[in-house]
């Protein structure tokens, strides 16, 4: 070994500022008050551990521990969704309004969620956004919140059908995704479950054979995410409410009203109409709200879910709560904006981004897309869309930049269609292409 070396290794390393000394500066006293103190001190040794290694000098260990620092204290990072699915899993499903984000920021401190101002009394918790919530869904006596479609089923079995009957069609055995089928998660109630008719054909006599003394209710489940098309049947609601048992509907995507665009997706307000008892749905899905699992139906099932002491696990934060009353009153959604999205308009924006781009020296057009609703509703549906047209090895520079982009790849291409993309983000979306190309 080289002593010279040594030397100088010996006295880098007594040049590398302490721990004390570097938290010290005024930028990273400031991201220990909106960080926490752990985490600045974290990166403070990560850049002394660099300096250590010779990777950066030893008067760069503040500035490297500055660049170090993450973005804020949680750990979800915000990204453009450029995928052309508008409900994605992987990216959280529906985007808040910001007439809900506002309201989520409202309703971040003390609230007066479960008291009356007026009288200073205990109110009930929620009760302007149930009350919306009924509004919206038109036919609806009565409504609950509780965390998600999942907990919403999970609830109406629990109450309605645990030691009974719950008699549901083999076509409608839906699996929701990662591996949670929704047979077994009604099991898991305490319910039994009936299965009538077959994976194609189910008709009201399957039904009305299955029904007796123990039958709690009949269940018809959305398939969201399949179809099964050619020679099929399914009765509707009406037929099936004449049968003498509460018709307990999940129509999934939580569509309040029918949607001119998806003729085929079902909506709270017209099964209601046509006889359902109590339909269930998801709130992060079409209707474009937080997270959430809507009950709305007959005052006296939805009372006795509520009064179900599983309703107390179940229950949504306030946080839910003022996001979902903000999207059912305040102005469109993100979500349904970019379903009602015109294809010409998406067409001009993709053209300008490109032509944009392109003068700048990016290998980029403007191409026709399809884009889809995603798991959350309307299988089988494309929507026409607009992409730029992007080599490959920007689809993974997008998603690990600094603005993350999440695209999707095609005949060797990556595409970022815009359909669920704002038009606000449009600038966003050229920088993030931009710094893909100077790196
Ligand atoms: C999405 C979905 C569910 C589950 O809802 P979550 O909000 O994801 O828990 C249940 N049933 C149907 C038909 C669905 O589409």
């Amino acid at each position: 070994m080289d002593p010279t070396d040594t030397a100088a290794e010996t006295d880098v390393r007594r040049r590398i500022p302490r721990t004390d000394a570097v938290m010290s500066d005024p930028r990273l006293l400031r991201a220990a008050g909106r960080l926490g103190a752990a985490r600045v001190k974290s990166a403070v040794r990560q850049a002394q551990q660099r300096a250590r290694e010779g990777a950066v000098a030893p008067d760069a260990v503040a500035d490297t521990a500055v660049s170090l620092l993450p973005r804020s204290a949680g750990g979800l990072r915000p990204v453009i969704n450029a995928t052309g699915v508008l409900l994605h899993t992987n990216l959280g499903r529906a985007p808040l309004s910001a007439a809900a984000r506002r309201a989520v920021q409202e309703a971040a401190g003390p609230t007066d969620v479960e008291l009356d101002l007026r009288t200073g009394l205990r109110a009930r918790r929620g009760r302007s956004a149930l009350a919306a919530l009924r509004a919206a869904a038109g036919a609806a006596e009565a409504a609950h919140v509780v965390n998600n479609g999942a907990a919403a089923l999970v609830l109406a079995a629990t109450a309605l059908a645990a030691g009974r009957d719950i008699v549901v069609s083999r076509g409608e055995m839906v699996e929701i995704g990662d591996g949670f089928r929704l047979p077994d998660l009604l099991v898991s109630t305490g319910a039994r479950l009936r299965e009538v008719g077959t994976t194609n054909r189910t008709t009201a006599a399957d039904y009305a054979e299955a029904v007796g003394p123990g039958t709690a209710f009949l269940l018809k489940v959305h398939p969201s995410n399949f179809r099964i098309t050619g020679f099929t049947a399914a009765p509707d609601v009406g037929e099936l409410a004449s049968l003498g048992v509460p018709v307990v509907v999940d129509i999934g995507s939580g569509l309040l009203a029918p949607h001119p665009l998806l003729p085929e997706e079902p909506d709270a307000r017209t099964q209601l109409t046509a006889g359902a008892a109590l339909v269930t749905a998801s709130g992060d899905k079409l209707l474009g709200g937080p997270q959430c699992g809507l009950l709305l139906g007959r005052e006296e099932l939805v009372g006795a879910l509520s009064r179900h002491p599983l309703a107390r696990a179940l229950r949504v934060d306030k946080l839910t709560l003022a996001a979902l009353e903000a999207t059912l009153t305040g102005p469109g959604t993100p979500t349904g904006e970019a379903l009602d999205a015109a294809p010409e308009g998406l067409t001009r924006r993709a053209e300008r981004l490109a032509a944009l781009l392109d003068a700048e020296g990016v290998d980029v057009r403007a191409v026709p897309s399809e884009a889809t609703v995603g798991g959350g509703g309307a299988p089988g549906v494309t929507l026409p869309s607009a992409a730029l047209s992007l080599p490959e090895r920007y689809a993974e520079a997008l998603r690990t930049g600094t603005d993350p982009v999440v695209g999707r790849l095609e005949s060797g291409r990556c595409l970022l269609d815009l359909r669920a993309v704002p038009p606000a983000d449009d600038e966003r979306l050229a920088d993030a292409v931009r710094s893909v190309g100077r790196r």
